[in-house]
């Protein structure tokens, strides 16, 4: 049984270095290798089958090599350079009889494999494992024919057992692994496929209705604006709504294009204090209108990398978000801290406060509990934004008692250094 038990051995080696792989390609969320990657690692298979192979005589070696090569050629198409490989990689352990075996058998396997490839891939699955399995147990004839000649006094009854059952068994789940794992694939990519189709078919509905609001209001004031006998007053007042509400239009489709795509256009070096003075400026009328007092504290300077307009995009929609969370007044704090690393700034607000469940979805694109004054898009910017910048963002709250934002950013190193010498 020494054949069976070395063939054993050999599967035993392939099937965990398989599957160390697998739960390599598993962590990296990636079921995929590039064409590089996998003949790397069907050499290495070659060679851990050449190096414990069963040799009853010095000039021969018997090992489960056919596996790395029948999958290699029919499944990725790289029969003629694992060949090549196994020709070399052969030629280390000696140039005996078992290498000129090799040769003799193996290169016109390598022209066959590479011949059969295309009509391979459009197979069924079963019949793929099927086509696999039968050369496996072909080639395993082949080799043990190639035994006997070899004159090894290897047990023939031993060598046929192991050769027919070993080989087709070995190729049988490895192929089959293949084909479950091609599955995921398939179906992972069906569901994102799905999913975008879902997300671009929820966004257009949303966005057209929170785009039209606006528009039917302006158009609405335009026609107002028509009549010839209005006062000077009036005029003014109208078209002040019209301007607010294109404005308010035109942030639905900066939002909906930031999402689309959040990578950041041009990076520059932002002020964080003069960036978020501004923002308030702009929230301003809004926070007195609530009653909402702002404290800032803006102790110390801090510059980071970003899209200045992107940024105060994602900030406009925080505090705006904060200051709607008040309904009746309250105080919204901001406050930024620098350290060497990383620009941190806080947002803390008074407000109604999200439960355990709503912080859960908060980002998530349309969650809103607003009802028709809520678009659901203004955390989902939030969030590409800062990730853009490579920031990030922790938020606690309490019902009733109100919400604290972190976010931080990395601080730009050479800014750092001219603060420091300036200062000194
Ligand atoms: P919208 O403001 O249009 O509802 P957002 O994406 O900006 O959409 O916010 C999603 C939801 O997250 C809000 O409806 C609200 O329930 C919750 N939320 C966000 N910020 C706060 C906050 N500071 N305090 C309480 N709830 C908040
Ligand atoms: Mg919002």
């Amino acid at each position: 049984m020494e054949i069976t038990q070395h063939l054993f051995l050999n599967l035993s080696l392939l099937i965990i270095v398989l599957f160390i792989c697998l739960i390599i390609l598993e962590k990296r969320q990636q079921f995929s290798l590039s064409r590089f990657g996998i003949t790397c690692l069907f050499i290495v298979i070659l060679w851990l089958c050449i190096q414990f192979s069963y040799n009853p005589i010095p000039s021969v070696r018997y090992d489960l090599r056919l596996i790395p090569i029948v999958l290699g050629g029919l499944y990725v198409g790289i029969g003629p350079i694992l060949v090549v490989a196994l020709i070399i990689l052969r030629s280390f352990y000696g140039l005996h009889l078992g290498f000129y075996q090799t040769i003799i058998l193996y290169l016109p396997l390598s022209i066959i494999l590479w011949k059969l490839y295309p009509w391979f891939l459009k197979q069924v699955p079963v019949r793929r494992i099927l086509v696999t399995v039968c050369i496996g147990m072909c080639l395993g004839v082949l080799t043990v024919i190639g035994m006997t000649f070899a004159n090894t006094h290897a047990n023939l009854f031993d060598a046929w057992f192991a050769y027919l059952v070993i080989p087709s068994l070995g190729i049988g789940i490895i192929s089959y692994g293949i084909e479950f794992v091609r599955k995921i694939n398939e179906m992972q990519q069906q569901l994102i496929k799905a999913e975008k189709l879902k997300a671009v078919e929820q966004m257009g509905a949303a966005i057209s209705h929170e785009i039209r609001n606006p528009l039917t209001a302006a158009s609405g004031f335009v026609q107002l604006l028509e009549d010839d006998y209005l006062s000077r007053h009036k005029r003014r007042e109208y078209l002040s709504i019209v301007k607010e509400e294109l404005f308010s239009a035109e942030r639905v489709i900066q939002d909906y294009l930031t999402f689309a795509k959040p990578s950041l256009e041009q990076f520059e070096e932002l002020n964080v204090k003069s960036e978020l003075r501004q923002i308030i400026n702009i929230l301003q009328p809004l926070a007195n209108q609530n009653s909402v007092e702002i404290i800032t504290d803006f102790s110390v300077i801090g510059f980071i990398k970003g899209d200045g307009q992107k940024f105060r995009q994602c900030f406009v929609n925080v505090l705006k978000n904060a200051i709607e969370s008040m309904p009746n007044g309250g105080y919204l704090s901001i406050s930024t801290e620098f350290s060497q690393s990383y620009v941190t700034i806080k947002v803390k607000d008074t407000g109604v406060g999200m439960s355990s469940k709503q912080l859960e979805r908060l980002g998530e694109p349309f969650y809103s509990t607003k009802g028709k004054n809520g678009t659901g898009l203004g955390m989902m910017v939030v969030y590409s934004i800062v990730r853009a910048m490579d920031g990030s963002i922790s938020v606690e709250s309490e019902m009733e008692k109100g919400t604290t934002f972190l976010f931080e950013f990395p601080t730009i190193p050479s800014i750092l250094m001219n603060e420091q010498t300036g200062r000194a």
